[in-house]
């Protein structure tokens, strides 16, 4: 049957003729889906001991209200297999398709336990963060180092500090159930309570991060300038201060001056390839996923498989497909933002470590509040 329905989807058939409707498949569910296929290709299946043919305006109604009912029946079956779902969780099995956190693994019946080739890094990154690491300098690191064969950002870092999977409790978002000691710890209260008090503590206060750190120069003085800010109403101010002739300039005046040679900067290092690299896989993985749905339903068809299981599978496996289409658009909407301004979109700690890598010295006038000349990692500008 596989075989045939392969061919009428390549459009090499176009009339199937049985002996009997019940030798076709016993469900009429599974009948249904199949009259379903075959309209879609515009294949007519006509039976000859119940004198039916399908393809009559006829036959075309009772297929449709087959279908109908039988996808009817397919929709009962989600609501059930939702209800299993939070089962599933009740036994301390992870729910989830897809990747569990780093550091764990799944068993094969669904438990989480911790991968040991992974489990240190994670609880290195607890242990940095409670040491008042930022997350955005790890981040960096990791990232240059590949570590764990994957792409790090500081938004990723504070995910892992934020989920309470490391501390053994499970937060099952769908159902907005909180589940104690659901898997072993990877790292102790205590260590998951301190990390994630630093994480609170700095999202709370906006962190003093200036593009221009000990690169500003007084070209009078010749001296180099030092960093303040002033606050105005919940805004924060940049300054570079020259103490010898106590003139200051705001970095926001430096920025516009030189913004050319910023885009320069942030075009000549490689454009942002993390996002390309992470959209590509989610869309094979997705295309992945609804071949693995359809391969099933061939083995259904084929009686390699029960409907149940093929319902279960199919209905997991779409749940991660949305999460996927989800996480997709979160990066489309991100890339939009890049094209439009691309070097203000990037947040202000990557500005800085752009700058830090790129530029020596800045020199400025702090009378005329002018940039006077710039001092590139290997060449003069300006
Ligand atoms: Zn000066």
């Amino acid at each position: 049957m596989r075989k045939i329905i392969e061919r009428v989807k390549k459009g090499e058939i176009q009339k199937i003729i049985i002996i009997k409707l019940d030798r076709v498949s016993r469900r009429i569910v599974d009948f249904a889906m199949l009259l379903k296929t075959l309209t879609e290709y515009d294949c007519a299946l006509i039976s000859l001991t119940e004198n039916f043919d399908f393809s009559t305006t006829w036959g075309k109604l009772i297929a449709s209200v087959l279908i109908i009912f039988a996808e009817y029946e397919l929709d009962q079956a989600t609501d059930r297999t939702r209800v299993a779902l939070v089962e599933i969780a009740e036994q301390g099995k992870y729910p989830y398709g897809g990747n569990v956190p780093v550091g764990f693994k799944r068993t094969e019946d669904n438990f989480l336990v911790i991968d040991d080739k992974k489990a240190d890094t994670i609880r290195d990154l607890y242990r940095m963060i409670a040491e008042h690491r930022s997350c955005n300098s790890i981040a960096l690191e990791y990232d240059r180092e590949k570590k764990l064969d994957m792409s790090w950002t500081a938004d990723k870092i504070a995910k892992i500090i934020r989920n309470t999977i490391y501390k053994g409790n499970f937060y099952y978002e769908r159902i907005n159930k909180f589940y104690e000691e659901f898997c072993t710890a990877l790292v102790s209260d205590e260590l998951w309570d301190m990390a994630n008090a630093h994480i609170d503590k700095v999202s709370r206060v906006p962190t003093h991060t200036y593009l221009f750190y000990n690169i500003v120069f007084c070209n009078r003085c010749k001296r180099l300038t030092v960093q303040e800010t002033t606050s105005k109403k919940n805004k924060i101010y940049y300054y570079y201060k020259c103490t010898n002739c106590d003139n200051r300039i705001n970095e926001n005046r430096i920025v516009n001056q030189i913004y050319m040679i910023l885009m320069m900067i942030y075009e000549n290092e490689d454009k942002n390839p993390y996002y390309q690299n992470e959209k590509s896989k989610i869309i094979s993985k997705i295309s992945r996923l609804k071949q693995m749905i359809e391969n099933y339903y061939r083995m259904v068809i084929d009686e390699e498989t029960t409907l149940q299981e093929y319902r279960d599978f199919k209905i997991k496996t779409e749940n991660t497909i949305v999460d996927l289409e989800a996480k997709y658009k979160e990066l489309s909407t991100k890339d939009e933002r890049i094209a439009k301004d691309p070097f203000s979109a990037l947040d202000k700690d990557i500005k800085a470590e752009l700058i830090s890598r790129n530029i020596k010295k800045i020199e400025v006038d702090l009378h005329t509040k002018k940039v006077v000349s710039i001092i590139q990692n290997g060449g003069i500008k300006k």
